[in-house]
């Protein structure tokens, strides 16, 4: 394993691993901290936490317990994975799970940089940029958890860490790996722990990859973990890089289960439904008022899968969510949703055959994938950006797509099966 990841989220570990695969690691998503010992052979390792926005002395338990496993199963590299808009807090976590994985593994220096040019997110001097504007000027400053307020990420880094925070400036950094390694030895000099590094375009994310390649610990977004693969890959360590993405064919049933409401769902479930194909709707009212609704949905799903793939769908517009949440309240609907959806793809995939299953939603992946048991993914090629065809191991792998809401056009549904079917 060249590199063990510890993700603050679940989209967000995905979004990772995506990258790494896009650079040539064949990588494993784990869904929480295993168990076990690690069962495959891989080049990363993901480990999904939900970890973001917790107290900082839970996330830096949790976080621990990841490195523990990761260094267990031989991780040569940590890699510490947060948002690309720099989520945090003066009070954490972001400092303070990093200071935690540094005195644990024995280092007084290491990176920050969310950057992930692809998606707009750039740091010029130090500024986090959305797009064309300063993160505290983009949607971030109105987070409800996490408020982005400052743009400049060493002031915003500093409080939350007990190193003292410097800057790698583009300038270097588009001089290419050995300056920014000379530069990472300067700021050490000075007495410097945590350097912020520029980094504008892929190259720059490719010149610090190589320039962190044996640091002990790197803390980004997604970003850097596509600089870090790649120069593995030209290094000659992937002997597995062409395939890296390849999942093997899988025979049996599709299926589709969805429970986002956002406007890109809506959208799809629209387009699947426009083409004439099967489509269940879940009415969740109707599963609050009557204990037989959940069964007589998954009968009409078992019926319809076996003729071809079937929609089983709650997805709504927004007058019609605050309709629902307005008689049951917002966790309650949402909870009796997902269980219903959870149940669902469960029935299909235990008896209905169903071995490729899309899920669209945040919440609902996390509950289909509970209800599925599964605890790991092998992540496969990209359907739409930030989200590829996984397959979880084990006895008997179901092939996953976990799309949360925003993302994806809107022929996903159809695009995401067509896929799978014909690597
Ligand atoms: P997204 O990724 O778009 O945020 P999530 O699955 O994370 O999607 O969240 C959507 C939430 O809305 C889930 O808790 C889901 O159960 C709930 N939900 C889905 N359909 C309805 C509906 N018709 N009425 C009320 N809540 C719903």
């Amino acid at each position: 394993m060249l590199i063990g990841c510890i993700a603050d989220d679940f989209t967000g570990a995905t979004d990772l691993a995506n990258m790494l695969v896009k650079g040539g690691m064949r990588t494993v998503q784990m869904i929480d901290v295993p168990t076990a010992k690690l069962d495959a052979d891989v080049d990363a390792v993901v480990v999904a936490l939900k970890t973001r926005t917790i107290a900082p002395a839970d996330a830096v338990t949790q976080s621990l317990a990841a490195l523990a496993w990761l260094q267990a199963n031989g991780a040569q590299q940590i890699y510490f994975k947060y948002c690309s808009t720099f989520d945090s807090t003066p009070e954490g976590n972001i400092g303070p799970v990093m200071d935690a994985l540094m005195q644990k593994l024995g280092t007084d220096f290491t990176i920050a940089c969310p950057a992930f040019p692809e998606n707009g997110r750039t740091i010029f001097r130090g500024y986090l940029y959305v797009g064309d504007v300063l993160l505290s000027e983009s949607g971030m400053k109105d987070h409800p958890l996490t408020p982005m307020t400052d743009a400049n990420l060493v002031r915003v880094l500093q409080p939350q860490t007990a190193h003292k925070v410097g800057l790698v400036k583009v300038d270097v950094v588009a001089r290419g790996p050995a300056a920014v390694r000379e530069r990472f030895a300067a700021l050490k000099a000075e007495g410097i722990g945590a350097a912020v590094v520029d980094a504008v375009s892929d190259a720059d994310l490719q010149s610090i990859g190589s320039a962190c390649a044996d640091m002990p610990l790197v803390t980004a977004g997604s970003g850097v973990g596509l600089g870090i693969a790649l120069h593995h890959r030209d290094a000659g360590h992937l002997g597995h890089a062409a395939t890296a993405a390849q999942l093997p064919r899988i025979a049996g049933r599709s299926a589709v289960v969805s429970g986002s409401c956002s406007v890109a769902t809506n959208a799809q479930v629209k387009h699947w439904i426009d083409a004439g194909k099967a489509a269940i709707r879940v009415d969740t009212l109707k599963l609050a008022s009557d204990a037989g609704e959940v069964a007589r949905i998954v009968d009409a799903a078992l019926s319809a899968v076996a003729q071809g793939p079937v929609l089983v769908y709650a997805t709504a517009a927004p007058d019609e969510v605050k309709r629902v949440q307005a008689a049951l309240g917002v966790e309650r609907a949402g909870q009796i949703t997902e269980a219903a959806l959870a149940a669902v793809a469960r029935a299909l995939v235990e008896t209905g055959g169903v071995t490729k299953l899309v899920a669209a939603g945040g919440e609902t992946s996390g509950a289909v994938v509970q209800a599925l048991k599964v605890s790991a993914l092998r992540i496969g090629p990209q359907i739409d950006p930030g989200v590829p065809w996984t397959l979880s191991t084990g006895a008997k792998p179901i092939a996953l797509a976990l799309k949360s809401g925003n993302f994806g056009t809107t022929d996903f549904f159809s695009k995401a099966l067509q896929q799978i079917d014909q690597p």
